[in-house]
C-alpha cells in the first residue's frame, strides 16, 4: 500500500526504532509511548485490520502470537505485559495496517480490562 505509514516504515521510507524483523513481520517502538515499554508488531503484508483477516493469514498470525511474549521479554517485560489490537472506528484504530501493541513496564491500573 503506497500511502500506508506502516508499509512505509516496513520499506524504510519513514524511520523507525526497530525491535525485530524477519521475512514476514516487523516490530518497532511506538512514536508516542503509552508506557515505559510500548512497541508494535505488524505483518509486512498490508492487512487493514483484524476485521480483514482471512484463513490464508492463519500461519502469519500464529507466528506473530508466538513472537509477542519472546519480544516482550527481550524488551524487559519480565512481569507481564498488555497486548492491544484496536480495530476499526469503534475500536479507535488510527493506523489502518494491522498491528499488535505490546505495552509493559507499568503497574496495573484500576479499571483496566
Ligand atoms: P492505533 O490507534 O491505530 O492502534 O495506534 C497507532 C499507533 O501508531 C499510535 O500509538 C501511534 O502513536 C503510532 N504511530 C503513528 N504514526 C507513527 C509513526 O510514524 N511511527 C511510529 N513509530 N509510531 C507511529
Ligand atoms: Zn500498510
Amino acid at each position: 500500500m503506497d500511502s500506508c505509514i506502516f508499509c512505509k516504515i516496513v520499506r524504510g521510507e519513514i524511520p523507525s526504532e526497530k525491535v525485530y524483523e524477519d521475512a514476514r513481520v516487523y516490530a518497532f517502538h511506538d512514536i508516542h509511548p503509552a508506557a515505559p515499554v510500548h512497541f508494535m508488531l505488524i505483518p509486512k503484508l498490508h492487512i487493514n485490520s483484524l476485521a480483514d483477516v482471512e484463513n490464508a493469514h492463519s500461519a502469519l498470525l500464529g507466528e506473530m502470537m508466538v513472537l509477542v511474549p519472546k519480544l516482550a521479554r527481550e524488551q524487559g517485560c519480565t512481569d507481564g505485559f498488555r497486548t492491544v489490537i484496536n480495530t476499526g472506528r469503534v475500536g479507535g484504530q488510527e493506523v489502518h495496517h494491522l498491528h499488535i501493541h505490546i505495552i509493559g513496564g507499568m503497574e496495573r491500573l484500576p479499571g483496566m480490562i
